[in-house]
């Protein structure tokens, strides 16, 4: 290596590489062999799926790949560019007048992603004058957005109300004259839990603050034709940014904005996450929308019931208490005894995820169990049957 030569980048990264596995955090590429399912093939073994967020099925569903091939038909695939150069297509369109509709909004704006979706909303909305404040336990995304704003952050132990409140106050106190932005999810990605949303939103309206919502694991499965938790809570209209991701529950890509007219057409402008980037393929907005008309319709009903149903039933074979969406989490500690255990699933036959830091904190690590409207009931069994084996002692506690 000559005096200037930088260190090789493989050099580099192998060295940091080994850092990260030394702490028992390297995390490897799963590569799945067929389509997204409750059950799927994993290096030529079959599967029970336990870690999708395709919590009704509907990444597989016929009628989303009918709805993309039609559009495919109808134009092509790619959109060739961004909304504000020429990607603009009738699909896109579409689907937000079709998210509106779902939630009751004045208006929608669609994303390529939620992380984009939130990175983009947040930072187009708040700036150095401002403060956002967050659950401690919001999705990276979320977290990134408000760094990325140059807000002052302020961060509340996780649906810690009162001290959500002494932020609020601060944040009226020291920016008199700044935006003052409440972040929450509905349910939390990690823990399955729900905010206190009718609380939260009566603190922020006391205190002079927006807030937005992150529905990502919510959407589809809670409140009346899946439109969320804030319908639920009967808080909808009083809560100004709505986010939600259309790859979960709604088994297609993308996420959507929801609110005001105004917020819409501010955010078209301002979100560099869209105004930069190049719009979803048509054929796969075409599949959100078409998965939004099931969620709405008599068969929406009949997936949430069966979710609703595997969900309990594996919880009271788990003997965890029933929970509020379909997410159910085993804190297991370590991060090594989780990989382990997460290991000793997949020799069992099931896939089940370990959490590790920096998705959770250092010391939380976890299996992560999702529910879907899709398993059948004997690999639910099989999977409570099996998992206090493999939890170690000590855990549960
Ligand atoms: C998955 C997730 C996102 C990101 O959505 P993508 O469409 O996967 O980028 C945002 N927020 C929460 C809470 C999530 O769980």
């Amino acid at each position: 290596m000559d005096e200037a030569g930088a260190v090789p980048i493989g050099q580099a990264l192998r060295g940091e590489l080994g850092r990260i596995d030394g702490a028992g955090l390297l995390r490897r590429l799963r590569t799945l062999d067929g389509a997204q399912g409750a059950r799927v093939e994993l290096d030529g073994r079959a599967l029970a799926n336990f870690s999708s967020n395709d919590y009704l099925g509907l990444a597989a569903h016929p009628a989303l790949r009918e709805a993309a091939m039609e559009e495919w038909g109808r134009g092509g695939f790619g959109a060739g560019a961004s909304r504000l150069v020429c990607g603009g297509l009738r699909a896109h369109v579409e689907l937000e007048e079709a998210v509106a509709d779902f939630k009751g909004t004045a208006a929608a704006l669609c994303f390529g992603s939620g992380y984009a979706a939130a990175v983009g909303t947040v930072a187009a909305l708040c700036g150095k004058d401002d403060v956002v404040v967050l659950d401690k336990l919001s999705h990276a995304c979320l977290v990134d957005g408000a760094r990325l704003s140059g807000a002052a952050l302020r961060v509340f132990p996780h649906n810690d109300l009162s001290k959500l409140e002494s932020h609020l106050k601060w944040a009226r106190r020291e920016r008199p004259s700044g935006r003052v932005l409440v972040v929450a999810e509905s349910v939390y990605s990690m823990d399955g839990d729900t905010a206190p949303l009718r609380e939260m939103v009566e603190l922020k309206e006391r205190h002079g603050a927006w807030m937005l919502l992150d529905e990502a694991h919510a959407v589809g499965i809670i409140g009346k034709q899946g439109r969320g938790l804030a319908d639920a809570a009967g808080v909808a209209d009083r809560i100004e940014i709505q986010m939600g991701t259309l790859g979960k529950a709604l088994g297609a890509h993308g996420a959507y904005i929801a609110g005001c007219s105004e917020l819409r057409e501010f955010l078209a402008n301002r979100a560099r996450s869209f105004v930069f980037s190049t719009a979803p393929p048509a054929p796969v907005a075409a599949a959100a929308r078409r998965a939004i008309e099931i969620v709405r319709s008599g068969e929406g009903d009949a997936l949430r019931a069966a979710l609703r149903l595997n969900t309990e039933l594996f919880a009271e074979l788990a003997g965890v208490p029933k929970p509020e969406a379909a997410i159910v989490p085993f804190v297991i500690g370590g991060e090594a005894q989780a990989m382990d255990a997460a290991a000793r699933l997949l020799d069992g036959g099931f896939l089940v995820p370990a959490i590790r830091y920096p998705t959770v904190a250092r010391g939380s690590a976890r299996l992560r169990v999702t529910l879907t409207a899709s398993h059948r009931e004997g690999d639910i069994r099989a999977l409570a049957d099996l998992l206090p084996a493999v939890r170690g002692a000590g855990f549960g506690a």
